[in-house]
């Protein structure tokens, strides 16, 4: 007997398997292997924000079961912080919707809003679930290219009539996992243009809006003209204040997608722990002060591995945020090859850029979330194997 339902068969195998087993081996054998291969900030939740929960954890009213779609109050900072951070005024009663961690989110836009054997358009390269989700919703993806001519600006126009004619939805995600790379707002006015032309529902994976460089401020969408009649933006607590370990997170944007994707949530879950939603609260109005000596230290270690990088003779994207280098493999090796000699021989693991799309090969992707010391013993290790 075989417990699996026929559509998990359609699930890509785990790109990280065989790199896991030779780690285990190398562990076995006494070797020290340093991760960069994983996309969880190493730093703590910051200290109002905790303090916020041991009070809110006193109050037996946050004991019941939660509100589905997020406290009133909850919902209203949300809205808030839209208005402070863009200037983009949502209404917190039907243009907002908390979710349980956008990746919840994310696996639940595909039975709200595409019908089995329908598209969606996701990137070439991308958050894993993008692909999952369609997959366990039995639809179909088409992977928008995604490359260094384009400068990884996931490319709709290129899908096909015969996919257009079946597609209802398209996920974009800038600042971009795993290329790091950022769109300028013309872009999103395009996707936009597109979406409304093609009937999609264009969805805003916006998880690193706050995690920046340079001076540069990640914009919403919705800051876009007509973006409310097509769009839904998500945003997260985990990258914006360490929060990854709490699953809070919200949806805005268009009131009749906010509602069918709360319609399809409340037959599953039952919502955030109003506590945590309560600490949330104070996440995004709050000091920003802990948010922005992050985006220093990250910046601090993505200058860090740009250079390593240059000296090894590595080209890499010169990132304006998220949590990611994204760099091509040297010539001789594919994505997979490279991981492997660079965990044999340096002890390091990087994630092969196939792992994240048919895009993704000939690049791989090194994180930032990793205390500075080991970072900079890693790409030490790195430079002597090269
Ligand atoms: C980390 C990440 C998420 C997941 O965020 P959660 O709110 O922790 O579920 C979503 N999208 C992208 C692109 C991410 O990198």
């Amino acid at each position: 007997m075989k417990f699996a339902a026929k559509r998990l068969e359609n699930l890509p195998p785990y790109l990280f398997a065989e790199i896991d087993r030779k780690r285990d081996l190398l562990l076995a054998e006494g070797h020290d292997v340093i991760s960069l291969g994983i996309g969880d900030p190493d730093m703590p939740t910051f200290d109002n924000i905790v303090e916020k929960m041991k009070e809110a954890l006193d109050n037996p009213a946050n004991h019941k079961y939660p509100s589905y779609a997020g406290a009133p109050r909850y919902r209203a900072a949300c809205a808030e912080f839209m208005k402070r951070r863009f200037g983009v005024v949502v209404d917190p009663d039907t243009e907002v919707l908390a979710l349980i961690g956008s990746k919840e989110g994310i696996a639940n836009l595909f039975p709200a809003f595409v019908d089995p054997g329908s598209y969606t358009l996701i990137p070439g390269v991308g958050y894993p679930v993008y692909d999952g989700g369609a997959i366990i919703n039995d639809s179909l993806s088409y992977w928008m290219p995604m490359n260094d001519e384009n400068e990884w600006l996931a490319d709709f126009e290129s899908a096909p009539p015969e996919v257009l004619e079946k597609a209802q939805m398209m996920i974009i995600n800038y600042p971009n996992n795993p290329t790091s790379a950022i769109a300028p707002v013309e872009y999103f006015d395009k996707a936009i243009e597109f979406a409304l032309k093609n009937e999609l529902l264009l969805i805003h994976d916006n998880a690193y809006v706050d995690v920046t460089f340079d001076g540069y401020v990640a914009p919403s969408i919705l800051e876009r003209p007509r973006a409310r009649e097509c769009c839904i933006e998500l945003f997260s607590t985990s990258k914006s204040y360490n929060m990854t370990g709490w699953r809070c997170a919200f949806a805005a944007g268009n009131a009749d997608a906010i509602k069918t994707l709360g319609t399809v949530k409340s037959n599953i879950d039952s919502g955030i722990f109003t506590a945590i939603q309560d600490a949330a609260i104070e996440a995004f109005l709050g000091p920003q002060d802990g948010t922005d000596k992050m985006k220093d230290l990250y910046q601090e270690r993505r200058d860090a591995v740009l250079s390593t990088l240059e000296s090894m003779g590595i080209d890499a994207l010169q990132s304006k945020g998220t949590i990611f280098i994204w760099a091509k493999v040297p010539d001789g090796y594919t994505s997979a090859e490279f991981a492997e000699k660079v965990l044999l021989d340096a002890h390091v693991i990087i994630a092969p850029g196939n792992a994240y799309g048919p895009y993704g090969e000939g690049y791989f992707r090194i994180s930032l979330a990793t205390p500075t010391p080991r970072l900079i013993e890693a790409l030490g290790r790195m430079q002597k194997i090269m």
